[in-house]
């Protein structure tokens, strides 16, 4: 239970919905098993009933009262909304557009397995009550990838779900976790989470990068040298495969996780793939010197672009912090960077 507010809120919501309002329609996450995520690992599925939600939706608009006007959005939590009847659904979307009338989107996760078991029909009459998005972890598209990683639901069933939402006319972003192929697949997963996408055509692509979380089955196969994690540049390389691997979609490419090194890489395909291919080979034609500079730079909260490597004041101070680690010993940029990057979340 989260109680910084008068209702109950799930711990986790996309960046994409850091301004809206959370309604906590069922608590964690009913798979619960994918190797890379620590979310809800302690904690068992639990629907609530339509009563309980509209109860904590009645509290938020009591709660928001006069400044309900600014609440212009609703993500429902938690893992997978879209599990329980597409009627109770639709009642809670009903009410809860009714409490506040000024909202203008209301999104959800749900999850590949599940919606590739509902109708079509059953998503448009979600649509029609209100529902305007739904955020699907695709992660990848390689089926041993998605075996190893416990991700439940294979290539096929995530390209089933993923037409089913768009030909509901609901908005799609799927999520891919860059780097998730480590070492061993990391171009199998480049190309077939590709060709998953392809066959899909999803509004949005949001991608964000693996960071391998404590007590999860990913970092005892880390910790084993069983899956091996890409460096950064490897990932630049891999992202790279991914891009130039998309094609005849209009999908809106979205760089939007804060552990995303090249955030700038964000676009309207097909349009912006050019653009976004050259940010990628920028950053890989710097030198060795450079490239460490901006991940530094990066991480460190201090450069957003690689324009920012011009800024020469940023950069020699960067520049001194990386040559200081360095007389500190041999591992100490890498402990930095670590880190740098535990803090960022
Ligand atoms: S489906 Fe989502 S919330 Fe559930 S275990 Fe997998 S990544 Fe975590």
């Amino acid at each position: 239970m989260y109680c910084l507010y008068p209702y109950e809120q799930g711990p986790i919501r996309p960046p994409s919905e850091a301004h809206s309002l959370l309604i906590r329609v069922t608590r964690n996450c009913p798979w619960n098993q994918c190797a890379f995520c620590p979310v809800y690992k302690d904690h068992k599925f639990q629907r609530r009933s339509v009563e309980e939600v509209k109860g904590d939706i009645v509290r938020a608009a009591q709660f928001f009262g006069p400044n309900i006007n600014l609440i212009r959005s609703a993500f429902l939590q938690d893992a997978d909304t879209v599990i329980i009847k597409a009627q109770e659904l639709v009642e809670i979307i009903s009410f809860v557009k009714a409490k506040f009338p000024f909202l203008e989107r209301i999104t959800s996760y749900g999850r590949g397995k599940t919606l590739a078991k509902k109708e079509v029909a059953d998503l448009k009459q979600l649509k029609e009550a209100g529902l305007s998005r739904i955020h699907m972890g695709l992660e990848t598209g390689y089926d041993p990838l998605l075996a190893y990683m416990r991700k439940g639901a294979t290539a096929h069933e995530m390209i089933t779900a993923g037409k089913r939402v768009v030909e509901s006319g609901i908005s799609l972003s799927l999520y891919v976790i860059l780097g998730l192929g480590g070492k061993k697949w990391w171009p199998e997963h480049a190309r077939e989470t590709a060709r998953v996408i392809n066959q899909i055509n999803p509004h949005f692509i949001r991608v964000r990068t693996l960071r391998i979380p404590e007590g999860t089955p990913l970092q005892q196969k880390a910790q084993t040298g069983e899956f091996i994690p890409l460096t950064d540049q490897e990932v630049a390389l891999e992202e790279r495969l991914l891009i130039e691997s998309l094609t005849d979609i209009n999908s809106y490419f979205a760089s939007d996780h804060i552990l995303n090194l090249l955030e700038e890489i964000e676009g309207q395909l097909p349009g912006a793939k050019p653009w976004m291919l050259n940010v990628i080979d920028r950053f890989l034609q710097l030198p060795e010197e450079e490239k460490l500079n901006f991940i530094m730079g990066r991480r460190g909260g201090a450069y957003r672009s690689l324009d920012d490597l011009d800024n020469e004041l940023l950069h020699q101070r960067i520049a001194g912090a990386i040559d200081r680690l360095r007389q500190e010993g041999p591992d100490r940029i890498e402990e930095a960077l670590q880190l740098l990057m535990e803090r960022m979340l």
